[in-house]
């Protein structure tokens, strides 16, 4: 693996940045409690990496474990959200989308958790839906 720098990303106050090394794998939309309330907002945008491929040069982030193997990290100084990490995708993080400099690159595949999704949420982009994230329907 080259480590040439890809992407990078910063939070709102910049005392966490990131770089990443390697292609992201997947990004999509999650619209479930835990992400809406680790966001305060309703749906949270994820691009997906492997862990190996991110460091983190500045200040570390801060970390939370919202349920039994579940990560999020923070910035600690500014409370942006920054990654997810949980035991059901081993050796990924999941960047929010926003904290990444080049966000308008990873185009969303897919809206997981609408079972949750807020009922003012009005989705109009044709992407696959699932109720969960492995169980494809209507939420
Ligand atoms: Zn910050
Ligand atoms: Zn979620």
């Amino acid at each position: 693996m080259s480590d040439e720098v890809k992407f990078t990303g910063r939070c709102l106050c910049g005392a966490v940045k990131a770089e990443i090394v390697g292609a992201p794998k997947w990004s999509s939309h999650c619209h479930c409690p835990s992400c809406q309330k680790a966001t305060s907002a309703a749906f949270a945008t994820y691009v997906g990496f492997e862990r190996t491929a991110v460091r983190f040069p500045a200040d570390e982030p801060k970390m939370y474990r919202s349920s039994p193997g579940v990560k999020r990290r923070f910035c600690g100084a500014c409370g942006s959200p920054v990654s997810f990490e949980g035991e059901a995708w081993p050796g990924e993080i999941h960047f929010h989308a926003l904290f990444l400099d080049q966000a308008r690159e990873f185009e969303p595949e897919a809206h997981i958790y609408v079972k949750s999704r807020m009922p003012w949420v009005e989705l109009s982009d044709h992407l696959p839906t699932f109720r969960k994230f492995d169980e494809e329907g209507e939420g």
